[in-house]
């Protein structure tokens, strides 16, 4: 199995870059931003409680999220391995995530994280909102709450996967497929 977490800032390109990279390697791909959308659209009971989180740029609690990510992962039995996007997105998280893979005989190959500066974020952000529908893209204080949200809470994964010798970060700012090649040589190299 590979497991790979894809990280970085909101607006970094992860699930771009997911999309990409889960053909290549075979791998499932799991955002947790896009499984709580799905439930919002879906009205369901997980999804009402996201969207009141979401809406304010906030992060959704930890054991909804880490008991919503272990149904994904356990939904897909036979997979080669997971592109994780978006989660862990605290400390907490993080280290269930080890746990569960752990109790599966498994573990997290490398954290991949693609480094972009704040301010081009912004852009790539409020340019995403014209096309995404999604409100937390459109309005610039929900933006800066994302930010500090990942500032405060998730930010510090980086020496987490660091003290485990797990974490590589690439320049997350280029084209797409100049990124692309980037995050492959990492993760041909895991
Ligand atoms: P994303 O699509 O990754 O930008 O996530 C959109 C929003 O979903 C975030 O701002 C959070 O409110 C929520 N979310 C996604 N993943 C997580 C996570 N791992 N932990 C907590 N909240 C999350």
């Amino acid at each position: 199995m590979k497991n790979i977490v894809l990280f970085g800032p909101p607006g970094a390109g992860k699930g771009t870059q997911a999309e990409l990279l889960k053909n290549k390697y075979d791998l499932v791909h799991i955002s947790t931003g896009d499984v709580f959308r799905f439930n919002i659209k879906n009205q369901t009971e997980l999804g009402m409680l996201a969207k009141s989180y979401m809406d304010k740029g906030d992060l959704v609690p930890d054991q909804v999220t880490i008991d919503m990510l272990k149904a994904e992962v356990n939904n897909n039995p036979d997979a080669k391995g997971f592109i994780f996007d978006g989660f862990p997105r605290t400390e907490s998280q993080a280290a269930s995530l080890d746990a569960f893979l752990k109790e599966k005989n498994s573990g997290i190959d490398g954290m991949v994280a693609l480094e972009v500066p704040e301010n081009l974020l912004v852009e790539r952000l409020l340019n995403r909102g014209k096309t995404s529908g999604r409100s937390d893209d459109q309005d610039e204080s929900k933006i800066r709450n994302r930010f500090n949200e990942y500032e405060s809470k998730t930010a510090i994964l980086k020496d987490y996967y660091q003290k485990q010798d797990k974490y590589y970060g690439v320049n997350g700012v280029g084209s797409i497929d100049e990124i692309t090649s980037k995050l492959e040589e990492v993760i041909d190299s895991l």
